[in-house]
Formats: C-alpha cells, structure tokens, sequence
C-alpha cells in the first residue's frame, strides 16, 4: 500500500505540529502565567492535539476509524467547551476542516487515493501482477506494466469457484 508524499507529509506535519503545541504550552512561561487564568482552554487544546495525534497515527497506519474519530470529534467539540457555546460561524468552518481532510485522503498515487485503501475500495478493484508485481485492474488480461498475460489469473480462480459449486 502506498498513498501519495502530499498525504503523508499532511498526516506527519499534524502529529508533529500537535507534538509541538502540546510541549509549547507545557513549558512555555506563557502557560505558567496563563495557566489559571485560562485553564479550560488550555487542556481543550491539549486534548485536540493528542486526538489529532492518534487519529492521524490510525491513519497512516490504514485505519479508517482514524477518520470517523476526527470527525466527530471536529464537530463535537463545540458542543462540550464549557461557557464557549454552539457557533454557527465554528461549525461550518469545522466542516470545511473536514472536507479539507477528506479531499487530502482522496489524492490519488498511480490512480488509487489513500481513502480507497482505507474503505477496501482497493482490494475490490484492483490485485497484484504475480509476474512484476505492480497493482493491476482485477479485471486485466495483459499486465499494464510488464506486458505478461495475466488471464490466467482470473480463468484458474474462475475454474476454482465453478469445481466447488
Ligand atoms: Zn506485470
């Protein structure tokens, strides 16, 4: 599986800029000064940052429960900062937030996006050249890549499921 260098880097720039948020505002002098002046909003952003740590770790590691988390999470959160309220001006930038998201995922690399490795897409069209190895369309005769005749492939596994009817 591979998924395009944009995705990855969008993936890693979030777990290390969260990374960086968290540690900025556990040693900074700013948090020491602020601390109890604004201390809800403190542990909200450090709660939003390790979600979005793990959520992105799902993620890159072929989660798509990676997603779901961040969504309802993106949109949940106004619902539960205390004394901050539901904004509708927020909400729909957390929708744009997540569209953002969902259009990254769907960057295609060789005609497959991320988002079609996370939802099984990928296992339904496509397989592997047994010859060089590349990803072909379940349905090819001919290796796109390598040129080899790939039907049998397909005429063995067809043979197979007729035999065990
Ligand atoms: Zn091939």
């Amino acid at each position: 599986m591979g998924r395009h260098g944009f995705v990855s880097f969008y993936l890693w720039f979030g777990v290390i800029g969260s990374i960086i948020i968290i540690l900025t505002i556990f040693f900074s002098d700013n948090y020491f000064n602020q601390y109890f002046g604004n201390e809800i909003d403190q542990i909200f952003i450090v709660i939003g940052c390790l979600i979005n740590i793990i959520t992105n770790l799902l993620i890159l590691n072929w989660y798509l429960s990676g997603f779901w988390i961040s969504c309802v999470y993106t949109i949940g959160i106004q619902f539960f900062i205390p004394d901050y309220g539901f904004k509708f001006r927020d909400f729909i930038i957390s929708l744009i937030v997540i569209l953002i998201f969902y259009g990254v995922l769907n960057i295609k690399k060789n005609g497959i996006s991320t988002w079609d490795y996370l939802t099984g897409k990928e296992e339904r069209i496509n397989r592997t050249c047994p010859f060089c190895a590349n990803c072909i369309k379940k349905e090819a005769i001919v290796c796109q890549f390598c040129g080899r005749d790939v039907s049998y492939d397909i005429v063995s596994k067809i043979k197979v499921s007729d035999e065990s009817k």
